[in-house]
């Protein structure tokens, strides 16, 4: 069921006076000679016209206890388009295509996000701007910060996971329903610790309707802010990778986990398990032993997975990644910045070009099925570090983390 939540509602007491405030604070707003105001000034007028980032908080609490994180998560999108945040209409700019042929078991989609391909452009770049106390973009003291633009309208609010303090952030861009990152308020690196997979299985526990996706911890597999630990979930997001078959030659089961590699073109290891502790042990070993096997010095092995809870079942598509592996330059040519979990999981998120031509050039070839399907595939396939063709790579990771879990148990 989805929360119909609005600011007015009864359900917010806290933000129904604030619209009250908001009415009076626009029509002085209005009232203002605003060409003498610089841009910091303007800004600072304007964020005082919506409800602050303390009134959010309290009240998404207060909807978070009664109706649970699904219906939080609903009423902080509505909140951020209220306060213009995340444009209204958002969905207009991305622009979804089908790409399949008939040699593929899944069919690949990719997303053109007209709004977001700036933003990511600049959103890796060091930030010129940070207040005080930030240690980076993320950090908690940059959210509805009167001196910046890009977060003045900003709303988040605070929950636990795994006896962590998160706080959940909408991004300006988002490209799936109620799409939002788990932000722990410290200030720490990307980790895929026993912990952190626990932390998204509790969220998963509380929003049953989300799939949780989790990006690497080095820049150059999908994390645009490795040094602090940020996780995007959306709600019914079910990217091709999950109707992908398992491979009968790589099943292994054991104390209640089962892990399969599925019939898909970047080789992926599916955990599925009951148990929240053993999910949280398997992924965390898999992708430790992954790392423990590199044997250059700079670390280029990671990982990327995506999570889902079915009914009391939790599943997870694990991804494991080496930054030295590059896809092809075909592959190049529709997406050349670097892949993170969505591209890997069988939606890539495409660039949007510079100048028009380009871009009619780049629409154009994207309506070119089943070219861009063989495209996709070639691109995963040759971004797999593991390989199905050297079947006792996978059989010794899989083996090794049976070997934890059993280790676990006993
Ligand atoms: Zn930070």
């Amino acid at each position: 069921m989805q929360a119909s939540w609005q600011p007015s509602s009864p359900d917010c007491g806290a933000l129904t006076n604030s619209q009250t405030d908001k009415t009076l604070k626009t029509s002085v707003f209005e009232g203002h000679d605003v060409r003498h105001l610089n841009r910091s000034e303007v800004v600072r007028l304007y964020s005082s016209a919506y409800p602050s980032q303390r009134e959010v908080n309290s009240c998404l609490q207060r909807v978070l206890s009664e109706r649970g994180l699904d219906a939080a998560i609903h009423a902080l999108h509505e909140t951020v388009i209220q306060t213009g945040h995340i444009q209204d209409g958002w969905q207009r700019h991305i622009t979804h295509r089908t790409h399949t042929d008939e040699n593929d078991q899944v069919a690949f989609y990719s997303m053109v996000n007209h709004g977001r391909s700036h933003y990511s452009r600049t959103y890796s770049q060091p930030a010129a701007y940070l207040p005080e106390g930030a240690l980076c973009k993320i950090c908690p003291q940059n959210v509805a910060d009167p001196n910046n633009s890009a977060n003045v309208h900003l709303r988040t609010f605070d929950m636990t996971l795994n006896g962590e303090a998160y706080f959940i952030q909408p991004p300006p861009y988002p490209y799936g329903e109620c799409h939002v990152m788990l932000i722990e308020h410290q200030h720490r690196d990307m980790h895929h610790d026993e912990g952190s997979v626990k932390a998204n299985l509790e969220f998963l526990d509380g929003a049953p309707a989300f799939t949780v996706c989790q990006n690497s911890d080095i820049h150059g597999a999908g994390a645009t802010i490795p040094q602090h630990h940020h996780v995007p979930v959306m709600r019914n997001f079910s990217p091709p990778v999950m109707s992908a078959q398992p491979l009968p030659a790589f099943h292994l089961t054991a104390q209640g986990v089962e892990l399969n590699i599925l019939d898909y073109p970047f080789t992926t290891i599916k955990v599925t398990t009951k148990d929240k502790d053993t999910m949280a042990k398997a992924v965390a070993s898999l992708i430790g032993h992954w790392k423990q096997g590199e044997k250059g010095r700079m670390p280029n092995r990671t990982a990327n997975y995506i999570m889902r809870k079915g009914g009391d079942e939790y599943c997870a598509w694990v991804f494991m990644r080496d930054v030295s592996y590059q896809p092809t330059q075909e592959f190049l040519t529709l997406k050349s910045e670097y892949c993170g979990y969505i591209d890997i999981a069988g939606c890539p998120l495409l660039s949007d070009k510079k100048t028009e031509a380009e871009q009619a050039v780049f629409l154009a070839r994207l309506e070119e099925n089943p070219q861009v399907a063989q495209t996709i595939r070639a691109g995963l396939k040759q971004l797999s570090p593991l390989s199905t063709d050297r079947p006792d790579e996978i059989h010794s990771l899989l083996q090794s983390c049976l070997a934890d879990i059993h280790a676990r148990a006993f």
